[in-house]
C-alpha cells in the first residue's frame, strides 16, 4: 500500500478514500443490532441492545445514503444487521434506496440469517433487491442448532428455497470454526453443488462477541481446500476484486473461500460500514466510530457530514494486516454487520 501525501481534494462526486489511496465504493448499512439468532461467533452472551430512539429514523437513514452514493462515490449498498428481516418495513427501506439509483447506485443487496425470508421474499425482489447473501453454517441440524443459538435449520432451507422462487440471485456464506462444523465442509459442498447455488467459506474472524476467538479455532482457506481436494478437482480461478478466493470444483461448480486470518485483503478493501445508530466506522477492526446521527441531529448541513466522513475514511487504518490477532472492540458484530 502506497501512503499518499495529500489528502484528496473536497470537491462533490470525488469517490471517497483513505490515506493509503483505497477508494471506497461500497456501504454496508446495518438496520438493526438485534436478531433472531445468538450465533456465538457473533452475538455477545448478554447483548444489551441500542435503544429505538438512538436508531437512525428513515429521514437520516436516506440522508446519510443519498450523501453517501451522490457526493461520495459509493455505487453499492448491502443492508445487512443484527437480523435486517426483523426490520418490519424492509421493503420500504429498499424502496427508498432504489430512488438512489438515478444518482450512480448500482446494487442493493442483503445479508440475513434467512429464517423469516420465505414469507418475504417476492415482497423484498418486487421492492427492487439485487441479490442476497443467507448464512448457513451446517446441514446437520444439532450443528445448525449449536451454531445459532438453537434454531432449526428447515425454515433457513425454505428462505433459499423462497429466495430462488422469487428470482433473487443469491450466495451462500458458511463461518467454519474448529470443535464445531469443519465437518459439514463436504457436506455443504455436495449439496451446494446439487442445488446449483454459490457458497462461500468464511474464516472465524477475530470479532466475536464473547471473546472466544484463537488462532487454532480458525480453520485456514489451506485447510478448508485440503478437505475439498480430498474429494474433488480443485482448480483455482483468477483472482478479482471480491474478497473471496473462487476455485472451481469437479466439472462446472464454484466455491468461494474468505481468508481473512490466513490471508487478509485488506490492501484492497473498498468497504465501509455504518451502524443502525449512524456511526460510520471505515473498518470491521476500527476501534471508534463517527456518530452521523450526532451530527445529523445537531443541525450539520450536508457539506459538514460529507467533510466529516471522508476525514473519518482518509484516517482508516491499515486494517487487520497491521494488528493480527484478537481485537478487543467496543461494538460486536451484530452491531457491525459482519
Ligand atoms: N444476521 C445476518 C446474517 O447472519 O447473515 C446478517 C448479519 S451477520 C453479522 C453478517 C455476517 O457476519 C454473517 O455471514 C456471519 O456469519 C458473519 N460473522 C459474524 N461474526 C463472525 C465472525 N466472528 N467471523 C466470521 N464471520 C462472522
Ligand atoms: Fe444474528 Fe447474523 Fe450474528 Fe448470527 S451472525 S447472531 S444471525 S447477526
Amino acid at each position: 500500500m502506497t501512503l499518499l501525501a495529500r489528502p484528496q481534494p473536497l470537491t462533490a462526486a470525488t469517490p471517497v478514500q483513505d490515506r493509503f489511496g483505497r477508494v471506497k465504493r461500497k456501504l454496508r448499512v446495518s438496520l438493526t443490532d438485534r436478531c433472531n439468532f445468538r450465533c456465538p461467533y457473533c452475538m455477545p452472551e448478554a447483548p444489551e441492545f441500542m435503544e429505538r430512539a438512538d436508531r437512525l429514523t428513515r429521514l437520516e437513514l436516506q440522508r446519510v445514503l443519498r450523501l453517501f452514493v451522490s457526493e461520495l462515490g459509493v455505487t453499492r449498498l448491502r443492508l445487512t444487521g443484527g437480523e435486517p428481516l426483523l426490520r418490519r418495513d424492509l421493503e420500504a427501506v429498499i424502496e427508498e434506496c432504489g430512488e438512489l439509483r438515478a444518482l450512480g447506485l448500482e446494487r442493493i443487496s442483503l445479508t440475513t440469517n434467512a429464517a423469516l425470508l420465505a414469507r418475504r421474499a417476492d415482497a423484498i425482489k418486487r421492492a427492487g433487491l439485487d441479490d442476497l447473501n443467507i448464512s448457513l453454517d451446517a446441514l446437520t441440524p444439532a450443528t445448525f442448532a449449536k451454531l445459532s443459538g438453537g434454531r432449526g435449520v428447515q425454515p433457513v432451507l425454505a428462505g433459499i428455497r423462497a429466495a430462488r422462487d422469487a428470482g433473487l440471485s443469491l450466495k451462500l456464506n458458511t463461518v467454519v470454526i474448529r470443535g464445531m462444523n469443519e465437518d459439514e465442509i463436504l457436506p455443504l459442498t455436495r449439496w451446494a453443488m446439487r442445488e446449483q447455488v454459490s457458497l462461500r467459506f468464511i474464516e472465524f474472524m477475530p470479532l466475536d462477541g464473547r471473546g472466544e476467538w484463537s488462532r487454532e479455532r480458525v480453520v485456514t482457506q489451506a485447510e478448508i481446500l485440503a478437505q475439498l481436494q480430498a474429494e474433488f478437482a480443485v482448480e483455482a480461478l483468477p483472482r478479482g476484486n471480491d474478497p473471496a478466493a473462487y476455485y472451481r470444483i469437479g466439472s462446472d461448480a464454484e466455491i468461494g473461500v474468505i481468508a481473512t486470518v490466513s490471508n487478509p485483503f485488506c490492501a484492497s478493501c473498498d468497504r465501509l460500514r455504518i451502524t443502525a445508530d449512524g456511526s460510520l466506522y471505515p473498518c470491521l477492526f476500527s476501534q471508534r466510530g463517527t456518530s452521523l446521527r450526532e451530527l445529523m441531529r445537531s443541525g450539520a448541513d450536508d457539506a459538514a457530514l460529507a467533510a466529516s466522513i471522508r476525514n473519518t475514511v482518509w484516517h482508516k487504518d491499515a486494517g487487520y494486516v497491521a494488528h493480527p490477532g484478537y481485537v478487543e472492540r467496543p461494538i460486536a458484530m451484530n452491531s457491525l454487520g459482519g
